[in-house]
């Protein structure tokens, strides 16, 4: 029997496993190509993404820095697009948004899910085509409401009877109409390798479809002048490995579609099964490829509209954190190393870097897993049990929890972080006037600044001075 250890790790055999290492690997140094970006190699112990060394681009950019791989970022939205080909591709900006970004997915292709009046003014800077956004919120303002009816977005997904009749009225005043879709809540709920097909309706997302609330709200939706209904919206979480949980969600809202056409008469066009799809974080995560996602919910929706005897509406997925996910890194500098004793006699040293829960805050608040490696030279020391934490006022502060890092790291290292793409800079704070790191691109060997780091003067940019 293992005993549990205070890190979360258990301890048997004097070896200690956890949520990343199963065991202790043989070579800290190595590089779990599946955890990185496709551009990033390690060699004489450096990390190169892109073609450019990090060492490099710490020397013209500074650090912490974001390290956005555009061949990577490109090649994963592409890869959705080609394998959910008779499908719309709405990326989800929330995971990451900039304009570099917009106008990549409107070039190949994809579109673009927004869900603030702030994203919706990134995605029209960048030119993105409108009639390909979809808009997103459970509770858009009346200005973003009219701002997307004027701009022309190709569907808003309306989340309570209050939006409707906003939605609505916005349409009459500005002489517009808009697609619209219903968010419809499935009772399906899936959050890191579970999903759970009876999850209570007690949360602030969609129409309930079990209440009755959802036929209700696409009844209105149908009979006002302004509103196209497109159709159901369901998104059921996040970090979702394989397509059961979609079974069960797509054969409920499936259902209620057949009900809109046989009780309303309206043939609803599309249907939207949301994102969530999962990616590696550490060694014990496996996600699907989308060729696998796509087979499995196109056989899946057909079989529903077999049984139900009804047209397949045409499918849109949301994909965010599969896309952009992987395809960022964090390098950040060590400043300071310390080492502790672990109750039964193991040691752990604290790597203190020079960012933290202001650029990454999913381990504080989700508990989320993450790993890292030593990215600027080669070390011959042994693995030794590491965690990477921030410089923030917070013992909460950690970057991640658990890692196999040579024993010899050291004030001046560089250390990277991958999997951060999705919500890190998109959640990113100025906590403790932090400055938010650059999101540094690269390609072929060069990089370009997509989001400069910040200055001392956006920190006081909205201090308007001792009063
Ligand atoms: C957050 C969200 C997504 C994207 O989720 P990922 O886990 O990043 O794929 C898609 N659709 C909706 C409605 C969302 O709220």
């Amino acid at each position: 029997m293992p005993t549990a250890h205070p890190s979360g790790w258990a301890h048997a055999d004097g070896a200690l496993r956890g949520p990343h290492w199963l065991r202790e690997p043989a070579d800290p140094n190595a590089l779990v190509a599946h955890l990185w970006s496709r551009t990033t190699t390690k060699s004489g112990g450096v990390l190169s993404v892109g073609g450019v060394p990090l060492p490099d681009l710490v020397r013209e950019h500074g650090s912490p820095a974001y390290v956005l791989d555009e061949a990577d970022f490109r090649a994963r939205a592409v890869a959705f697009r080609d394998a959910f080909a008779d499908f719309d591709v709405y990326y989800a900006g929330k995971a990451f948004l900039c304009t570099t970004v917009a106008r990549w997915l409107a070039d190949d292709g994809l579109s673009l899910d927004v869900c603030s009046g702030g994203e919706l003014t990134v995605a029209e800077r960048a030119g993105f085509p409108m009639a390909r956004v979809g808009f997103h919120g459970n509770n858009k303002t009346l200005a973003e409401l009219e701002r997307a009816v004027e701009l022309g977005v190709g569907r808003v997904i309306v989340d309570s009877f209050d939006e409707v009749e906003r939605l609505a009225a916005v349409t009459t005043e500005l002489g517009r109409t808009t697609g619209v879709m219903v968010r419809v809540t499935a009772g399906v709920e899936a959050h890191t390798h579970e999903y759970i097909a009876t999850a209570h309706e007690d949360q602030k997302f969609g129409f309930s479809i079990a209440s009755g609330d959802a036929l209700e709200a696409v009844r209105r939706v149908h009979a006002a002048p302004g509103l196209r209904l497109l159709g159901l919206h369901s998104h059921i979480g996040s970090q979702i490995f394989d397509t059961s949980g979609f079974e069960v969600a797509a054969r409920r809202v499936l259902a209620l579609h057949a009900q809109v056409g046989t009780e309303l008469g309206v043939a609803m066009p599309e249907m939207d099964l949301g994102g969530g799809f999962g990616i590696a974080y550490t060694t014990q995560d496996d996600p699907s490829e989308p060729e696998a996602l796509a087979a499995g919910i196109t056989a899946i929706v057909e079989h529903e509209c077999r049984a139900l005897g009804i047209a397949r509406p045409r499918l849109s997925i949301e994909p965010g954190r599969a896309v952009v996910g992987p395809s960022m890194c964090t390098v950040y500098e060590v400043g300071t190393v310390k080492e502790v004793a672990l109750d039964g006699g193991a040691r752990r040293s604290y790597v203190s870097v020079d960012g933290g829960m202001s650029d990454n805050i999913r381990t504080a608040l989700y508990d989320a897993d993450y790993s890292a490696t030593l990215a600027s030279r080669a070390s011959e020391a042994g693995p030794s049990l590491a965690r990477v934490v921030g410089k923030h006022c917070e013992a909460g502060d950690i970057v991640v929890k658990d890692e196999f890092l040579p024993g010899d790291v050291r004030p001046g290292d560089l250390v990277a972080v991958p999997g951060t793409g999705a919500y890190c800079r998109s959640m990113a704070s100025n906590y403790n006037h932090a400055l938010r790191p650059p999101v540094i691109g690269v390609r072929d060997g060069k990089t370009f600044t997509v989001l400069r780091r910040e200055t001392v003067a956006d920190l006081l940019a909205t201090d308007v001075g001792v009063q």
